[in-house]
């Protein structure tokens, strides 16, 4: 990829950190693809499509790196879960035999699993050599006629998100637009109009947009392409006929929804699907974009009854939650989301991770949470332990990472990021965000490990001695 096409790419006029304080994507510093580099980012945003080969050309220790890692799931074809790779040695690297190996695993991969498509990931080190993946996946295209994509997002190019966009960037330049989608179904209720969406930055962690997805089919709401949570090849390929785009995850590929504006006129929003009133608001925007009146009338009367039903079913859980503290410490857009679903919960946010905020953000924050809200700009461990204390916080929710942090502590945990077990977007959703928050405060095993050991507790044996008498 050419030095001007990253500087694009990190200049995405649509992401709203280029126009605030901290203007445009972090550039790479050494070291800062610990946590994740832009091949990571590049494959992370695509492995969830189902039915393609996903190739990482490179050493083998790039493909460990982000494989599966988003505990995504599909309803079908599990293709995407095989770990395919190159495995480059330094042998290969000297005697020029990169491109011929990538060659022969995509002819692997097309005979062995007859994939909808081939996508190939670039790493740093056939970047280096200046392997022409480009031209491998042209010839390997026209040699069996399977689409193979590249998708050159060496790591060296800079930082996950960066990976994130090269990603759609592929999507938007060799895929959307290349097919027509599949006719339409029926709709649920005679008479009605079905509408097509996609939704960009959904990746169906632990299966969560299937709390969703009955919802939008019974108000005839037909989901063109997720990208790329349970998504199949040919969806992608549909994606330029959609009525209107949602981004569901502000940040990675928000360069797909401004260029299928640019491209095709699709408007897109930016929404949420965590917590009953930001559910209701993504359900309310697509009906104001679709402008269907029948539709908004529709959908208006879904949410109210849904709206009830979680309220009751929240009812109970309420009064088992009310007034605990949380320590939320999770960055990005879906802090908000997750802030006013506790706060709706009656539970108080006690302090929330602020490193990836702008000012704007911090206003937002301000006006849900108070003026005198803690803002942790930089959460070590010991800092989020010591915050947990200070402030009395019954459980911290946070990202996978802090796991061991809070174990070790002794501190109720919630993993609220990708590699949560648990679907917690739509109404159901917040069901089980209450049930697992209430399962891990009551847990036992807290004020097990919290007493002192029953040896600890044993007298002395001058205790003993004394007690005796002697
Ligand atoms: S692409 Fe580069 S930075 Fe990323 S895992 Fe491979 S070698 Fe490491």
């Amino acid at each position: 990829m050419k030095a001007k096409d990253i500087a694009e790419l990190l200049d995405e006029p649509a992401c709203e950190h280029n126009k605030k304080e901290k203007s445009g994507c972090a550039k790479p510093m050494p070291g800062a693809s610990a946590g994740g580099c832009a091949f990571d980012g590049a494959q992370i945003a695509l492995l969830p499509i189902a039915d393609v080969a996903h190739i990482v050309h490179g050493p083998i220790a790039c493909a460990g790196s982000s494989w599966d890692n988003r505990g995504t799931r599909s309803s079908g074809p599990q293709l995407y879960r095989i770990g395919m790779t190159t495995d480059l040695t330094e042998q290969d690297v000297i005697m020029g035999r990169g491109e011929k190996r990538l060659f022969h695993s995509i002819k692997q991969a097309v005979e062995q699993h007859n994939p909808a498509a081939v996508f190939v990931y670039n790493t740093c080190v056939p970047a280096l050599v200046g392997d022409d993946v480009d031209a491998v996946c042209r010839a390997a295209t026209e040699q069996w006629g399977t689409p193979v994509v590249p998708v050159d997002g060496a790591g060296f190019y800079g930082t996950k998100n960066l990976g994130n966009r090269i990603a759609g960037e592929a999507m938007v330049k060799h895929v959307i637009g290349t097919r027509e989608p599949e006719p339409a179904p029926e709709p649920l209720i005679p008479g009605t109009k079905i509408h097509s969406v996609n939704l960009v930055g959904e990746y169906n962690i632990a299966g969560e947009f299937w709390h969703v997805l009955p919802l939008l089919d019974e108000l005839g709401i037909r989901v063109l392409c997720t990208l790329s949570g349970d998504a199949r090849f040919h969806e992608v390929q549909s994606m330029h006929r959609a009525e209107v785009n949602m981004m569901v995850c502000s940040k990675a590929m928000v360069n797909v929804a401004r260029k299928l504006q640019d491209k095709y006129g699709t408007p897109w929003f930016e929404g949420s699907f965590y917590g009953i009133s930001d559910t209701s608001q993504a359900l309310r925007d697509f009906a104001r974009f679709i402008d269907d009146p029948d539709l908004t009338q529709r959908t208006e009367a879904l949410i109210e009854r849904e709206e009830k039903k979680v309220r009751a079913a929240l009812e109970p859980w309420r009064e088992r939650l009310q007034g605990k503290r949380v320590l939320l410490y999770t960055g990005g857009v879906k802090s908000w989301s997750v802030v006013s679903a506790l706060q709706d919960l009656g539970m108080v946010v006690v302090a929330t991770g602020t490193k990836k905020s702008t000012e704007e953000d911090k206003a937002r924050i301000r006006e849900l949470m108070g003026e005198d809200t803690k803002m942790i700009e930089e959460g070590g461990a010991k800092e989020l332990i010591s915050i947990v204390h200070e402030y009395k916080a019954d459980i911290l929710i946070a990202g996978g990472r802090n796991l061991y942090t809070a174990l070790k502590a002794r501190i109720p945990f919630l993993d609220i990021n990708q590699e949560r077990e648990f679907g917690y977007a739509g109404y159901d959703g917040m069901l089980e965000l209450v049930k697992q928050l209430a399962i891990t405060i009551e847990s036992p095993i807290w004020s097990a490990v919290r007493d002192p050991a029953p040896w600890d507790e044993m007298p002395s044996e001058a205790e003993l001695l004394i007690a005796e008498g002697v």
